[in-house]
């Protein structure tokens, strides 16, 4: 029996923006509202908790109300036909919701808090708020489970090497921006198939193929021609 193909996706806001949830650098994203410092940095955090608890709030109860759209349903469907690591820098849970089963999240996850004292303490939380004395078991502030500009972002290691063995490298809906995750299309081989769909790029990774659109029209199209 011949083995599965591997097949690494590499996903950012663009592929959740059609099932509503707001990118943070287009025209109409979060930072046109918010600053960056104060709500994604951990001096943010240290000046004023209660605004940036209450920004992820939010953020965590719109991830509630929306749903999984056709770019991550077809996603999911690849796992039938190939063995598939989504790595997303997206802290929404849409990839799971929508079926697929192999997720890793370099940039943390909205529906889980985490121990301000020790980073390795983290609790689901589902769609529940985190509030101002809410505490892990040390008695120290719950804070979201997400990276901040300036901390470590995490599995890195592990995503650079699903990316080296991969047969084909799919990117969809990053600016590919936000370092080191935008470094992880360097480690692609060079035979790779590799197709990479955004409306906009800031840098344009060589010997990839462009489908300049949204993510609901080129994934599920790229998706079945790949399974065909
Ligand atoms: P970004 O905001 O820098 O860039 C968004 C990218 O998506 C751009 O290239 C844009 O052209 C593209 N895009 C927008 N709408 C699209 C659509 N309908 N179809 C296809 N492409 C589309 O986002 P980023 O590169 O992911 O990095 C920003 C950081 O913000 C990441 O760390 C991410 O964790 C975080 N973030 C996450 C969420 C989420 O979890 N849903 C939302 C906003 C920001």
């Amino acid at each position: 029996m011949n083995q599965k193909e591997n097949i690494v996706v590499l996903t950012g806001a663009g592929i959740s923006a059609e099932s509503g949830l707001s990118t943070f650098r287009d025209s109409g994203g979060l930072w046109e509202n918010y600053s960056v410092y104060e709500v994604a940095t951990p001096e943010g955090w240290e000046a004023n908790p209660e605004l940036v608890l209450e920004f992820y709030n939010q953020r965590r109860r719109k991830v509630a109300e929306v749903e999984p759209n056709a770019a991550h349903l077809a996603l999911a469907k690849l796992e039938d036909h190939f063995d598939v690591t989504i790595i997303t820098q997206n802290v929404d849970n849409l990839h799971e919701r929508a079926g697929s089963t192999h997720v890793i999240h370099v940039h943390g996850e909205i529906t889980k808090a985490r121990s301000s004292a020790d980073p390795a303490l983290i609790t689901p939380i589902g769609s529940a708020d985190i509030n101002i004395g809410d505490t892990c078991e040390l008695g120290s502030q719950l804070r979201p489970h997400i990276v901040w500009f300036g901390e470590a972002v995490q599995h890195m290691e592990e995503s650079a090497r699903f990316v080296e063995q991969a047969d084909k490298v799919l990117v969809v809906g990053t600016s590919l921006s936000v370092y080191p995750a935008a470094g992880l299309v360097d480690y692609c081989q060079a035979a790779a198939e590799k197709a990479l769909v955004a409306l906009e790029v800031e840098q344009f990774p060589s010997g990839f193929e462009f489908y300049q659109g949204k993510a609901t029209e080129f994934v599920p199209q790229i998706v079945q021609a790949w399974i065909e």
